[in-house]
């Protein structure tokens, strides 16, 4: 499955808009991702998950890989699917206090091997979260893997770790006040902020 097969999933489920958006950082955008749309599908979820493990295999990355594991929300579901297409345990981490943490009895061993997922990768944040959650458990994280990275490809090249994605995507993001589409006099919508949103993307096809 390459990248354009991956990203015409996401668009056919509205998981990807394209248009005029007005971001929660108060950033404008061009292209949106909301992957919880993709992967409410079952079938989808599978089949990506399974897309993104064979890619994982070929760079050797998932070798003695014992558990998968994602901040919650975002990456619960595909956690759970990456864990399922390596037939290993998927996790997730839970913001309490301010910090991810393990709850509900989930634990990881020392040494054990883990593969950390996220749903989209913008600037890493969650991910790098979750990175040290583990390495605070004494398990070993072996690797990075997103649905879509927006990071550039290398955002934890810092920390030594691959990063593997289904797809690599460019957003052009802009402050208001030098937002092309702005100045072009069209309204930017707030994705999410209303239930027809999924209108947007029926528009941007
Ligand atoms: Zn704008």
């Amino acid at each position: 499955m390459d990248a354009g097969a991956v990203l015409a999933e996401l668009r056919e489920c509205g998981a990807l808009l394209e248009g005029h958006f007005a971001l929660s950082s108060g950033l404008h955008s061009d292209r949106y991702f909301q992957c919880a749309l993709v992967l409410q599908h079952p079938e989808r979820a599978e089949r990506l998950a399974r897309a993104l493990a064979a890619r994982l295999r070929e760079r050797g990355l998932v070798e003695g890989v014992e558990a998968v594991i994602g901040p919650a929300l975002g990456a619960v579901t595909w956690a759970y699917e990456v864990a399922r297409a390596l037939g290993v345990r998927g996790l997730f981490a839970e913001r309490q206090d301010g910090a991810l943490r393990l709850r509900r009895g989930f634990a990881l061993r020392p040494g054990e091997r883990v593969l950390v997922v996220e749903d989209v990768l913008t600037t890493g944040g969650s991910a790098r979260e979750v990175l040290a959650l583990v390495a605070g458990l004494g398990a070993r994280p072996v690797a990075v893997a997103a649905l879509v990275d927006r990071s550039g490809g290398d955002a934890f090249a810092a920390e030594g770790l691959a990063c593997v994605a289904l797809a690599e995507v460019k957003v052009e993001t802009w402050r208001p006040e030098s937002c092309p589409r702005c100045a072009a006099g069209e309204a930017a919508v707030k994705p999410g902020s209303r239930p027809g949103a999924a209108g947007v993307g029926e528009r941007a096809r």
